[in-house]
C-alpha cells in the first residue's frame, strides 16, 4: 500500500465536484475524512493545515468553513479556527470575510435578503421559500 504523504498536490488531485459557489465536494454525503499514516482527520482540517499554517496536533484547531458548506474543501473557503471561537468566528464571517452564495443548493438565485435577531443579513432564495410556505400551508 502506498503511503499518502501529505500535500497539497494529494488534495488538488482528489477527485471532487465543484458546485455552482466554487464549492469542491467529495462524492459523499458525509463531512469528508482522510486518512494519513493511520489517523483519520476531516479533510477541512487537512487543507487548513496545508493551506493555511493549522497545526494538526492542536485538538482545538478545526478547519471552519466561510460558505458554510462543511463538506467543501475549497482552500479559498476555509479558514483555520478552533472548537471554542468557532462561533465568533461565524459571527464575524457573516459579517467580514464570507464567501458571497450566489445561489442555493438547488440553483435559484438568491433573491431575498432577512435581517437575523443579532443584527446580520442573510442572503435567501424566494423561490425556495414559497416552496417552503406552501408546503407548510397547503396553499
Ligand atoms: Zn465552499
Ligand atoms: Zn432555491
Amino acid at each position: 500500500m502506498r503511503k499518502n504523504i501529505l500535500s497539497k498536490e494529494l488534495i488538488l488531485n482528489l477527485s471532487k465536484q465543484i458546485d455552482i459557489n466554487e464549492c469542491w465536494l467529495r462524492p459523499v454525503h458525509t463531512r469528508p475524512v482522510i486518512w494519513i499514516s493511520g489517523r483519520k482527520f476531516f479533510l477541512a482540517k487537512i487543507v487548513a493545515h496545508l493551506w493555511h499554517g493549522l497545526d494538526l496536533e492542536d485538538e482545538d484547531k478545526l478547519g471552519c468553513h466561510k460558505c458554510n458548506n462543511e463538506n467543501c474543501f475549497n482552500p479559498e473557503h476555509i479558514y483555520s479556527g478552533t472548537y471554542s471561537s468557532n462561533a465568533i468566528d461565524m459571527v464575524i464571517a457573516g459579517t467580514h470575510g464570507q464567501v458571497k452564495r450566489k445561489f442555493c443548493k438547488l440553483g435559484h438565485l438568491l433573491d431575498g435578503i432577512k435581517i437575523r435577531r443579532n443584527g446580520l443579513k442573510e442572503r435567501y432564495c424566494k423561490t425556495c421559500q414559497r416552496i417552503a410556505n406552501i408546503k407548510y400551508r397547503g396553499y
